[in-house]
């Protein structure tokens, strides 16, 4: 059983991204990233930092705007505004979820396309669909696309089955999968809550993207004997043994899957750093772009 290394690999693009940023830094240009962040929920909170401290780890211009949760939706509107027109700035995301009082497609919709490195702006969604190579890929599923690539896993002909179909992970993942080319040109099953017996169509595939939201969900039944299973879910469940009270623990259980399997990620240390990884590429891919 291969343990697919997700730090390894972001650690890999972090290099990469370095290399960009010298040779654009030798053309005097930065690349510039702004995270949004309304309200003070510490999950995104801690998100919003840690892609701040990635920037500014690796020499990329950073801007963090924290407003506050009573924030309208003119106003957010108005700061996306200012970050499309400033052209020090490439890249910009809105953090997930913004306050109930915010219509989160229409702030998405607002961000210029060119600067949507989350890749959740229906241009982008289209450019995905289409194949179109400048379009910006949401950040986890091109993370597992490189993960699979990274590890030598043969995507081409190969049955992949999605668990889940949002608009960050699951859909995303299907067209990336599906798509032509290194990475691509599989055979794509996509499943979702209303699907009949799960395991049954699981159990026929050669790849199984688990992004489902619930832990342990996918057990040993579900998997085929040498299976490649990349776990994307991040779940919280208590822990009283560790000093925070709770744990991170993926959608796959993974004690009992791994034996099954010819490769799989772990959680944490599988997805959770490349999705980062991705977002620092996306926001240099933004600024090499910016300037053609
Ligand atoms: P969503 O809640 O948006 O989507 C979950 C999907 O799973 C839905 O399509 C849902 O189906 C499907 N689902 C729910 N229950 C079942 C079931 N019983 N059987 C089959 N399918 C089911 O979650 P996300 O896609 O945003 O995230 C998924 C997981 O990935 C979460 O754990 C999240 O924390 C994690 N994540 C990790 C990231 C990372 O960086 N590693 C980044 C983003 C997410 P339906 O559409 O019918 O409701």
């Amino acid at each position: 059983m291969q343990l697919i290394s997700g730090t390894t690999v972001a650690e890999k693009v972090l290099e990469e991204c370095r290399r960009d940023i010298a040779a654009l830094a030798a053309q005097g240009r930065k690349p510039g990233l702004a995270v949004v962040l309304v309200g003070d929920d510490p999950a995104s909170r801690a998100y919003v930092r840690s892609k701040d401290k990635k920037c500014r780890d690796l020499g990329l211009h950073s801007i963090k705007l924290e407003l506050p949760a009573s924030t309208t939706q003119e106003e957010l509107l108005a700061h996306v505004q200012a970050l499309n027109n400033d052209p020090a700035i490439h890249g910009i995301l809105v953090q997930s979820p913004p306050p109930k009082h915010i219509d989160e497609a229409a702030i998405v919709r607002a961000i210029d396309p060119a600067k949507d490195v989350d890749g959740f702006h229906p241009v982008n969604v289209a450019k995905l669909a289409l194949e179109d190579p400048t379009g910006f890929v949401p950040c986890t599923p091109l993370g597992c696309q490189r993960l699979l690539i990274d590890a030598g896993i043969e995507t081409s002909g190969a049955h992949a089955v999605v668990v889940g179909r949002s608009m960050i992970v699951g859909k995303p993942m299907a067209l990336l999968l599906m798509a032509k080319g290194k990475g691509g040109d599989a055979t794509v099953t996509v499943t979702h809550s209303r699907t009949k017996d799960l395991a049954a169509i699981t159990r026929t595939a050669d790849i199984i993207i688990a992004a489902i939201g619930r832990p342990h969900f996918i057990k040993a039944e579900h998997v085929k004997e040498g299976a490649v299973v990349i776990d994307v879910g991040i779940n919280r469940v208590d822990d009283p043994a560790s000093e925070k009270g709770y744990k991170l623990v993926g959608d796959v259980a993974f004690d009992e899957v791994a034996p099954k399997c010819r490769a799989i990620t772990p959680v944490p240390g599988g997805v959770g750093p490349m999705t980062i990884a991705m977002l620092m590429a996306n926001t240099i891919k933004a600024c090499k772009q910016a300037a053609v």
